[in-house]
């Protein structure tokens, strides 16, 4: 691949035209990237407000304490899905991941890598959308780069996003503090990001009823953790779904967990799509949605504050972890019957996120 790659923070004059499309940039320094930069990308997420010159690094003042710092990479196909787009995904799959921590997010990277021929329409539309994302949930984006590469299969535009945030004193959300006992609770209905993107993708005409769940849960982990600083541990349900969740955290922990299959919320249209395409919910992606393990004596309340929250529609107390089985996650029906849930071999659906 050959690439061409100026800073952000380079200067042009020259306004970009609406139909223009991303050109390899060939001698010259780059000059449709610094027009990019000026044009496109200091719009869309704002310039330094101490008004410092740019530099190669953006430099932050951090309290004392400790940082959390994740980073993704976005992929997705198509760029554009009912309910978001890719410059979403970028900042909500960071912010998500720091939140997990329950991090407060300090500073956001966003690095991209763009395919000659995208219009520049599509472009500014990520980056407006990436910018949004990020003034949402109080989020500046420091510093990134963009690379511009051969025209390829005609997808357009990949992102990184890296994030760091700051943990509150007392927090201490993680894997192994998953004990026998805690109740598990998940936020929200699950499986719409997965189904709004294969329903574009396969033309299968459910994006009216079925829109992506793609949303900030910083918000709501704030809340969960300003109540309770006692949070065992959280995770995002994205690629995998909430299986694949579960059983990490069920191997990692080295513990059992029972899940009811009764409580897990699955809206109708996702339902019907899913058994249209012979897919199990429990396997589709969400970009939103997070399952909060804590203490069985924290459940009702933890309960309350996520009804509270819009980040969190439908909230439910969906299993508990068990000493028994360690490593296994169990499925109960309200029959009685129970399966085992297990990690998918392959990759269920490609290019989700
Ligand atoms: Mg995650």
């Amino acid at each position: 691949m050959t690439e061409h790659s100026p800073e952000f923070t380079l200067s042009c004059p020259t306004p970009l035209e609406t139909h223009a499309t991303v050109q390899m940039a060939h001698g010259g320094g780059g000059r449709l990237m610094r027009r990019l930069i000026e044009d496109l990308f200091l719009p869309g997420f704002g310039t330094d407000p101490a008004g410092n010159p740019p530099h190669d690094s953006a430099v932050l003042d951090v309290p004392a304490g400790r940082l959390a710092f994740t980073t993704d990479t976005f992929v997705v196909s198509p760029l554009v899905f009912p309910g978001g787009d890719i410059g979403h995904l970028a900042v909500y799959g960071t912010v998500n991941d720091l939140a997990m921590a329950g991090a407060q997010p300090l500073a956001l990277s966003a690095g991209f890598i763009l395919e000659e021929g995208l219009p520049i329409e599509m472009l500014r539309r990520v980056v407006d959308s990436l910018g949004h994302a990020a003034d949402e949930v109080g989020e500046r984006i420091v510093t990134g780069d963009t690379k511009v590469v051969d025209r390829g299969p005609g997808d357009g535009i990949f992102i990184n996003t890296a994030g760091v945030g700051l943990v509150p004193p007392g927090v201490n959300i993680s894997p192994r503090r998953v004990a026998p006992g805690d109740a598990i609770l998940l936020s929200g209905d699950l499986g719409r990001h997965g189904i709004a993107i294969m329903s574009v993708r396969e033309g299968l005409g459910f994006e009216g009823a079925i829109a992506s769940d793609c949303a900030s849960l910083a918000g709501l982990v704030a809340a969960l953790v300003q109540a309770d600083p006692d949070v065992h541990c959280l995770r995002d349900l994205t690629r995998g779904g909430l299986a694949a969740a579960l059983c990490e955290i069920a191997d990692g922990a080295r513990v059992g967990i029972q899940l009811r299959e009764a409580s897990i919320p699955v809206s109708a249209p996702v339902d019907g799509a899913c058994e249209l395409l012979g897919l199990d919910p429990l396997y589709v992606a969400n970009e939103g949605r997070l399952v909060a393990f804590v203490p069985a004596q924290a459940a009702e309340r933890t309960l309350e504050i996520m009804r509270a929250h819009k980040a969190a529609p439908e909230p439910a107390v969906i299993g508990t972890v068990t000493a028994d089985h360690p490593g296994t996650v169990e499925l109960r029906n309200s029959l009685g019957g129970s399966r085992v849930v297990d990690l998918l071999s392959g990759e269920q659906m490609p290019r989700i996120c």
